[in-house]
């Protein structure tokens, strides 16, 4: 049952007819990982911490450096050289003081995931690194784990869910497959990303995260949404799993 803070702080959530007190009841239970506290990151770690999720974990390995403040704005200037999930904490606890919130100030890799995601229901992929997604993407697969995917480049941004371990489904490598290489990292150049749109795509994560635990509405599964904010061009396309796919085949 909720209590009487629960019910007004959460009010307008439940006078949505899809979640009600039920569906709220649900949030509360619910656990989520998130990997990066960076652009993606900033954005639905808030909203999720305000929408009532139970339990967040925030694994991120890096300090906050003046590069990030024009979109990570979960930090700010009084926090330059902090750690990042040091940052986020103080800030999410301030949005929501009842969150349950695990922080990892670690760099994610295969074995450390193995472990960690054991312990949650969802997880969101806010990383900005190849080889990083391709990790999380395994993990998921073999623990059989719902990821929310989202990535942003420029003026553009991708969002879907996989689920490669149910009914034929894709995973991420199945349409990413060619990039392998531990070390590959997108040239400086490549890397350019507007605030708005790293914040766009975090509150769908979170969104999409949100319908995810309450299973309501159409399912993003097998689909992926793609935005060109400057072309105003959002479609969304079918994805198919790939036979020849390393990881779930
Ligand atoms: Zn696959």
């Amino acid at each position: 049952m909720l209590n009487q803070q629960q019910l007004e702080l959460y009010s307008r959530n439940i006078l949505i007819k899809e979640i009600g007190e039920i569906g709220q009841q649900k949030l509360l239970q619910s656990k989520i990982l998130v990997i990066g506290a960076g652009g993606l990151g900033s954005s639905l770690l808030q909203y999720l911490a305000c929408a009532g999720i139970g339990s967040l974990g925030v694994i991120d390995n890096d300090k906050v450096e003046l590069s990030n403040l024009q979109r990570q704005i979960i930090h700010d200037f009084s926090k330059i050289n902090l750690r990042k999930v040091d940052s986020a904490e103080e800030k999410l606890l301030k949005l929501n003081p009842a969150l349950n919130l695990q922080t990892y100030s670690i760099r994610a890799n295969y074995q450390n995931l193995t472990e960690i995601v054991k312990d949650y229901e969802i997880v969101i992929d806010a990383t900005d690194n190849f080889p990083t997604r391709f990790v999380i993407n395994q993990v998921c697969f073999e623990q059989k784990k719902p990821l929310v995917f989202g990535a942003v480049k420029g003026f553009q941004g991708q969002l879907s869910i996989f689920k490669a371990y149910e009914n034929n489904q894709p995973c991420y490598a199945c349409f990413n497959s060619n990039i392998v290489d531990e070390k590959f990292e997108l040239p400086l150049s490549e890397k350019g990303i507007l605030g708005a749109v790293a914040g766009s795509f975090g509150a769908m994560q979170a969104l999409y995260a949100i319908k995810e635990i309450l299973q309501i509405g159409e399912n993003i599964c097998g689909k992926i949404l793609i935005f060109d904010f400057l072309k105003n061009d959002f479609r969304k396309s079918i994805l198919r799993k790939n036979p020849h796919c390393k990881i779930c085949k």
